[in-house]
């Protein structure tokens, strides 16, 4: 008899069992390009998308396979796609739903290089591109044409903060029949149940918080349609996206304390933000748990936590050449892209030219909350803000 678990217990107790006589926690790396088969005819009748059984190592092994289960069970899910990393899931999503002749609908505050990506696509691939302001809610419905296939989102977007209306969103693009991917890496997928708002694909780079060490790059794509799930599926195939098992390994270890590391940032970081708010340095702070981020109602509705990203803009008197003293000035935080690892980290990012509408006229600089005490922190910062003018 098995009672119903919560998801944090299913974390920690895999179904995966070791080989008679031999009993561990950890899942075992299952390495193999070649997988054997016993006989031809076994060779013949096995299908590579079958998950029953193996066929080659692209298709994965009892290790990717465990991987895959246990991220579908975190969002809720039923099906996973592994990808070499976070923007292989999201290159693997826009090839496998769009083709020459479609229109696709990005928010303007999207992760850059997807953007990259989705010029990519408008200037060589025949693909219909459009930018849309992520607090458009249901006015999407007025930008979705015939030929639109997909709408993205990402909440919040991880740079700006802006988080979006997902249920109206998803409303109206099921309305005309458009699916809507979701790039959900900010909340881990343990603080937002996207697919019960209405979501259809959700994407995570398992770079950040499911790895946890900065040391890996791995992407996913979750869905509960079987349909949906074998294009992406595939993509996958013919795009030839294979994963490491030694990584799939990395994310698996890590697994186990991801809602707890998820707690622990989000309390470190609510704690940092509140006190950068009292600052007079700062003009805002963008945390979605703050009322003045935009799109904090959204959070507060849609929301169970909040993880360890927030930017903050300053001032508009401090320059550039200021804000990057501040920058690096910073002995905790680290200068470094990425986020969801231990180590607190700080990027600046020039707005103005990422975003032909962006009002603000002050600096903006994303800070990634770490596992160290958030007093160490605020120190940190402390003499940091006295670098400013010094
Ligand atoms: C990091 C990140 C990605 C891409 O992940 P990589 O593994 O670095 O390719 C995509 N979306 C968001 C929001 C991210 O932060």
């Amino acid at each position: 008899m098995s009672t119903p678990k919560s998801p944090q217990t299913t974390l920690v107790h895999s179904d995966y069992t070791a080989p008679g006589g031999f009993a561990a926690f950890p899942t075992a790396i299952h390495h193999a390009s070649t997988v054997l088969f016993s006989s031809v005819a076994a060779l013949r009748s096995r299908s590579w998308q079958d998950k029953s059984a193996y066929t080659y190592g692209l298709h994965g092994t009892p290790t990717s396979f465990t991987l895959e289960a246990r991220l579908a069970e975190i969002e809720d899910g039923k099906h996973c796609v592994l990808a070499p990393s976070g923007l292989a899931a999201i290159a693997l999503v826009d090839f496998a739903l769009l083709k020459s002749g479609d229109d696709v609908l990005i928010p303007d505050n999207v992760y850059s290089p997807s953007r990259e990506l989705g010029n990519w696509l408008a200037r060589d691939f025949g693909i219909a591109v459009r930018y849309y302001d992520p607090l458009a809610g249901a006015g999407i419905a007025a930008l979705i044409r015939p030929n639109t296939r997909l709408v993205w989102a990402e909440a919040p977007g991880s740079v700006s903060m802006e988080v979006p209306d997902l249920p109206a969103i998803c409303r109206a693009a099921h309305e005309k029949g458009v699916l809507v991917a979701l790039d959900n890496t900010w909340s881990a997928g343990v603080a937002l149940r996207a697919f019960d708002l209405g979501v259809d694909i959700v994407m995570q780079a398992l770079t950040k918080y499911q790895s946890g060490g900065s040391d890996v790059l791995m992407g996913a794509l979750v869905t509960r349609d079987t349909a949906l799930h074998r294009k992406l599926e595939a993509a996958h195939m013919r795009l030839g996206f294979g994963i490491g098992m030694d990584d799939a390994y990395l994310v698996l270890r890590s697994l186990p304390t991801l809602k707890l590391r998820f707690a622990a940032h989000d309390e470190g970081a609510r704690k940092v933000a509140a006190w950068l708010k009292g600052r007079p340095e700062i003009a805002r702070v963008l945390h979605p748990a703050l009322p003045e981020c935009p799109g904090h109602e959204y959070w507060r509705r849609d929301f169970s936590g909040a993880g360890g990203l927030f930017s903050i803009i300053f001032d508009a008197r401090y320059s550039e050449e200021q804000t990057d003293r501040f920058v690096d000035s910073l002995k905790l935080f680290k200068i470094g892209f990425s986020w969801g690892g231990s180590n607190s980290l700080a990027v600046p990012y020039r707005m103005q030219a990422m975003r032909s509408s962006w009002q603000d006229a002050g600096q903006l600089v994303r800070l990634n909350i770490g596992l160290e005490d958030p007093d160490d922190l605020i120190a940190d910062l402390e003499l940091a803000l006295r670098m400013l003018t010094g």
